[in-house]
């Protein structure tokens, strides 16, 4: 690490006192909080190690080679792990078989396939997965930095962890299938085979389950009374399941978002509210009060309570921001 950090890329910051990289037991080495860390505190914001245009394998190539040595130095100490996807894909775009393939390429190749989530970041592609974690990440725009948020307290010791795989509201093969990409079998506390374990994937079949409804109401239901009280009734418990289960990122704030839409399309517009500052709270502790989205949910809110207190239509930017469609949805007043 000891290396040119005057380099602007390399300008990262984190609290030195907060994180440190230490050997896992989930896999090789990992991130653990050297300290208490409070829920909504940002533990890492770093711009990427590797920046990539594009997905192509040349691409990924051209990019380290353009790094200055130092930083591929540092790139070149990551894991790498390439599944065979990725290597018939990397293949196909070098017009070589992966043997062929000058091996630092191989290397450069296999490192991204491990660790780019975009892009690859020094501290951030060390986190470790896990289908219940206790950090969200995002690309913060303004910034021109990937953010790392605590969405919950964790303790001194612990380890950070991430979700490789997106979305939550999955059942376990479906996260391992995503997961094998990675070369490992996922061993969290929602996918370990115990009673706890297996109460746990319940909640995940259910998730998925009022997920899938939820999609279809929206898709052929939609339009009636009925349906939006359906609709806020699935986003209301689809919450709750998660609070219950520790799943606390964006898929929660998704879930008090769908429950604030419903609200306004049944004219019920002060408990939207209630919902949106809901979601604008897991958006504070998940991205962070810098964050365009969270500046933008904040402007949604103030919008809102505007058309309340004074009787009038929704601005245009609140129906967009909740994927009204139609001229009935757009001129409603709310009260
Ligand atoms: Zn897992």
């Amino acid at each position: 690490m000891a290396t040119n950090r005057t380099e602007k890329t390399m300008d990262m910051d984190h609290d030195a006192c907060l994180v440190e990289v230490k050997v896992s037991a989930l896999k090789g080495l990992g991130v653990f909080a050297k300290a208490n860390i409070p829920c909504g505190s940002r533990v890492l914001a770093e711009p990427a190690l590797l920046e990539v245009k594009g997905e192509n394998a040349k691409d990924i190539v051209r990019a380290f080679e353009s790094l200055p040595l130092s930083q591929q130095n540092l790139y070149l100490d990551l894991h790498g792990y390439a599944c065979e996807p990725f290597k018939r894909a990397a293949e196909r775009e070098m017009e070589q078989d992966w043997q062929q393939i000058p091996e630092l390429h191989r290397r450069v190749l296999a490192i991204y396939a491990a660790n780019a989530f975009g892009n690859v970041f020094l501290l951030g592609s060390r986190i470790n997965h896990s289908c219940i974690p206790n950090i969200h990440f995002a690309n913060n725009s303004v910034l021109e930095k990937e953010t790392f948020h605590a969405v919950r307290d964790i303790v001194a010791g612990e380890e950070l962890t991430i979700t490789y795989i997106g979305g939550t509201n999955r059942t376990r093969s479906q996260r391992q299938a995503a997961l094998d990409k990675w070369g490992f079998q996922c061993t969290c506390p929602a996918c370990d085979n115990t009673l706890q374990g297996r109460k746990r994937e319940q909640k995940r079949d259910e998730l998925l389950a009022l997920d899938q409804q939820l999609a279809m109401d929206m898709y052929i239901g939609g339009g009636t009374k009925k349906s939006y009280t359906k609709g806020l009734q699935i986003a209301q418990k689809m919450a709750a399941i998660q609070k219950s289960e520790g799943l606390l990122n964006r898929d929660l704030g998704l879930s008090y978002h769908d429950a604030a839409r419903y609200c306004l399309k049944l004219r019920r517009a002060k408990m939207a509210i209630l919902w949106a500052e809901r979601e604008l709270e897991v958006d504070r502790y998940c991205l962070g009060e810098d964050h365009p989205d969270y500046r933008k949910g904040f402007e949604i809110i103030g919008k809102l309570k505007a058309a309340v207190e004074n009787s009038e239509p929704l601005d245009e930017s609140v129906t967009e921001w909740y994927g009204f469609h139609g001229p009935s949805a757009d001129s409603c007043i709310m009260m």
